[in-house]
C-alpha cells in the first residue's frame, strides 16, 4: 500500500525553528565533535552522565529551572528544580557509599514512577555504581532473575513492592542492602540490611561525591523487553550521554522552553534515556505522570501542563485510536508542538489518525535497548512518509545488509544493521560475551530487524527477523499485513504469524482484537478477508483470521507474535517473564 507523504511543514508556519532545518543537516558526518563542545567534553575522557544532565545547569545559571515536574496518582503535584536535583543525587550518592557501594557495583531500582526514583537512578551514577531499573508491574520471578544474573548488591524500593518479593529474597545472596522508598507505605518492620531512604538522605552530605568516571565506565544496565526470547542485560556507558543530548535535540527537537512529556516507564530503556537523560541534557522540564494509560488523562495532562513535546509509543497510540476521535475534541491539545513514537512499528493509519486529531504527523523512530539512543528518525522538518521509520541520526551508519555482510541495493529487504561506533552504543550482554559477540558480522551490528531503505533514503520496517514469514517463495513482513487490518473500522489490533504448511512452507494466519462496538462473527471474518485482499496480493493475504479479545503484548506494550505462535502450534511458550496478564 501506499500512503500519500504528510508535506513537509512550511517553516513560516511552525512555532518555532526546528533544530535540524533540513537535509543537510543529516548529512553531517561528524556532528559529534560540536555535540561534543556543546556539552563541554570535548577533550575529556571523563565525565558523569548525571553531572551533565544535572548539574552542568546550575552551574550555567539554570539552577532554579524546574526539571522534574511530577503529578501523582492522586493528582498531587511536585516541582524539583535542578539545584534541588543537584543536592538530592549527591546525597544519594553519599548515601549508597556509606553502604559501601562501589564503582561498578550494580544498584537496582523496583519503585513506581515517583521523584525518589529519579533520584536514586542519578544519584547512583553520580558514584560511578551501575543502575539497573525494574519495571514495577513484574512478578517476584522476573525480579529474582535479573537480580541474580547482574549481581545486584542493592535493591531500591519500596515496601508494598518488596513484600512483594519476599518468597525470593531469600535467593538472592549478593543483595546486602535494601533501601525502602515510604512514600505512600510505611515499612511495618525493617529486616537486617533495610535501610530507609528519608533517613539516609537526611544523615547524608550534600556535596557532591568524590568519584570520577571515564566515558567507558558503565552507567545503565537495561534487559531488554523479551519480545523475541529471554531478555539479555544490555551495558551501556556514560558516553551515552553525547548521543541522548544530540537526538534530544535533533530528533524530539527539545527546545529550552518545552515541557516535554515521555510516557515509557523508566523499567525499559525509553524512560531512562528518554525520560531522564535526554530532556535533562537539554535542560528541559519534563512531565513524570505517575499513574499509568487512559485516554481521558492522559489529554487532560497534556492540557493541564501544557506539554509541548510527547513521545509515546504505537500501543498507545492504537488505545487512543480506540477511544476515538470525539473525545480529543474535549481538551485543549493545542499546546502539542511535536509528537514522536517508537518501541514497535507505526502503522501508517496511526501517523494518518494523528495527523487528523492533532494536526500533525507523529514521528516516528527507531532503535533498541541495545543501540541506546535514536538511529532512525523523522524530523519535524521533514516530510513524512507513513510507515517510515525516517532517516538516520547524523553521524550514524545504519543500512540494510545481506548475510554475508554487505549492503544490498535500493528498496530491497535485508538486515537492519549499524557501522559499530554510535556513542550510545551498548558494550556488553552482561555474563553473555558470546552472545555480543555474534551480533556482529563483517564490520556492521546486526539489529536483529528486516527492513530496507528507499532510494531517497527513507527506511521502512518489515518485521523482526525471526517473525518474517516465508510463504510459498514470498517473504512478508508482518508489518505491512497488520496494518492493512489497521485500516478496517472495526480493527483495534492485528498479530499475524506464519504457521507451518505442507505446501506453501508457511501460511500467513492473523489474529485481530476488534474495537469494543464490533461483534467476531463469520461474516466480519468474511469482510475483514475481503477487504485484506483488496490491499494485499493474494500471496500475502492471511489464509486465517482468529479473534482475541486482546493480544498478548510485552509489559512494554509489544505484541508477542512467538506466543501467539507457540499457542497455534501447541508449542511451549518460553521464557513470559515480560508478559503482560490482563
Ligand atoms: P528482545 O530483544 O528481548 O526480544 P525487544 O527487541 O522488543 O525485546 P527492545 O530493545 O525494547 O526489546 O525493543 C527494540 C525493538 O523494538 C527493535 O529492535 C524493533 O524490533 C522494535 N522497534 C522499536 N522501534 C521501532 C520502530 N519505530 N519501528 C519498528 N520496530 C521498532
Ligand atoms: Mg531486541
Amino acid at each position: 500500500m501506499n500512503y500519500s507523504e504528510i508535506a513537509k511543514p512550511k517553516t513560516k508556519e511552525m512555532q518555532v525553528a526546528p533544530n535540524l532545518l533540513g537535509e543537510g543537516d543529516l548529512t553531517s558526518k561528524t556532528p559529534w565533535p560540536e555535540i561534543e563542545r556543546e556539552l563541554g567534553v570535548d577533550g575529556r575522557d571523563s565525565f558523569n552522565l548525571a553531572q551533565l544532565a544535572i548539574d552542568r545547569h546550575c552551574e550555567n545559571g539554570w539552577g532554579d529551572k524546574v526539571a522534574l515536574l511530577w503529578e501523582g496518582k492522586d493528582g498531587g503535584e511536585e516541582a524539583y528544580t535542578f539545584e534541588q536535583l543537584r543536592t538530592l543525587t549527591n546525597k544519594f550518592a553519599h548515601a549508597l557509599a556509606g553502604l559501601g557501594v562501589q564503582k561498578g557495583d550494580r544498584v537496582f531500582i523496583f519503585a513506581g514512577r515517583v521523584p525518589e526514583l529519579y533520584v536514586s537512578v542519578f544519584g547512583t551514577l553520580k558514584l560511578g555504581a551501575i543502575i539497573g531499573p525494574l519495571f514495577s508491574a513484574f512478578g517476584p520471578d522476573p525480579v529474582r532473575d535479573r537480580l541474580l544474573d547482574s549481581g545486584a548488591e542493592v535493591l531500591i524500593t519500596t515496601p508494598d513492592l518488596k513484600a512483594r518479593l519476599s518468597t525470593i529474597l531469600k535467593d538472592l545472596p549478593q543483595l546486602r542492602h535494601t533501601i525502602l522508598i515510604e512514600r505512600e507505605v510505611k515499612a511495618a518492620e525493617l529486616d537486617q540490611g533495610d535501610v530507609r531512604y528519608e533517613q539516609a538522605m537526611a544523615a547524608a552530605p550534600s556535596d557532591p561525591p568524590d568519584t570520577t568516571t571515564s566515558r567507558e565506565d558503565y552507567s545503565i544496565m537495561h534487559y531488554t523487553s523479551g519480545t523475541t526470547g529471554k531478555p539479555k542485560g544490555a551495558v551501556h556507558v556514560h558516553n551515552a550521554a553525547i548521543q541522548h543530548y544530540a537526538t534530544g535535540k535533533w530528533a524530539l527537537d527539545l527546545h529550552p522552553d518545552d515541557i516535554y512529556w515521555c510516557t515509557a516507564d523508566p523499567g525499559w530503556v525509553t524512560g531512562t534515556s528518554y525520560g531522564m537523560s535526554a530532556p535533562w541534557l537539554n535542560g528541559v522540564t519534563q512531565l513524570i505522570y505517575e499513574s499509568g494509560f487512559g485516554a481521558s488523562a492522559w489529554y487532560s495532562a497534556i492540557q493541564k501542563h501544557r506539554v509541548t513535546v510527547w513521545y509515546t509509543a504505537p500501543t498507545a497510540i492504537r488505545m487512543l485510536m480506540k477511544a476515538g476521535d470525539e473525545i480529543t475534541q474535549k481538551y485543549n491539545l493545542s499546546s502539542l508542538r511535536h509528537i514522536c513514537s517508537v518501541g514497535e512499528p507505526l502503522n501508517p493509519e496511526a501517523v494518518l489518525w494523528g495527523h487528523r486529531v492533532f494536526h500533525q504527523a507523529i514521528h516516528d523512530n527507531w532503535w533498541q535497548t541495545e543501540t541506546g539512543a535514536i538511529l532512525i528518525a523523522n524530523y519535524p522538518f521533514m516530510a513524512v512518509r507513513p510507515g517510515s521509520m525516517g532517516k538516520p541520526i547524523p553521524g550514524t551508519t545504519p543500512g540494510i545488509i545481506d548475510e554475508a555482510g554487505n549492503e544490498m541495493p535500493h528498496d530491497a529487504e535485508g538486515d537492519l544493521a549499524v557501522r559499530p561506533g554510535w556513542p550510545s552504543m551498548f558494550r556488553a550482554y552482561w555474563n553473555n560475551e558470546a552472545l555480543y559477540r555474534s551480533r556482529f558480522n563483517n564490520g556492521w551490528y546486526i539489529t536483529g530487524d528486516r527492513a530496507r531503505k528507499d532510494k531517497d533514503g527513507y527506511f521502512w520496517f518489515v518485521g523482526r527477523t525471526d517473525d518474517v514469514i516465508n510463504t510459498a517463495g514470498h517473504l512478508v513482513g508482518p508489518f505491512e499485513v497488520e496494518s492493512a487490518f489497521m485500516e478496517h473500522p472495526a480493527v483495534a489490533e492485528a498479530g499475524v504469524i506464519g504457521k507451518p504448511d505442507p505446501l506453501a512452507m508457511e501460511v500467513v494466519k492473523a489474529f485481530v482484537a476488534l474495537k469494543g462496538n464490533y461483534e467476531p462473527t463469520d461474516n466480519l471474518r468474511r469482510e475483514l478477508m475481503r477487504f485484506i485482499r483488496s490491499r494485499l496480493s493474494a500471496a500475502v493475504a492471511p489464509r486465517e483470521i482468529e479473534f482475541l479479545p486482546s493480544l498478548p503484548k510485552t509489559r512494554s506494550g509489544k505484541i508477542m507474535r512467538r506466543l501467539l505462535k507457540a499457542k497455534e502450534l501447541g508449542l511451549p511458550l518460553g521464557d513470559t517473564s515480560t508478559l503482560e496478564e490482563d
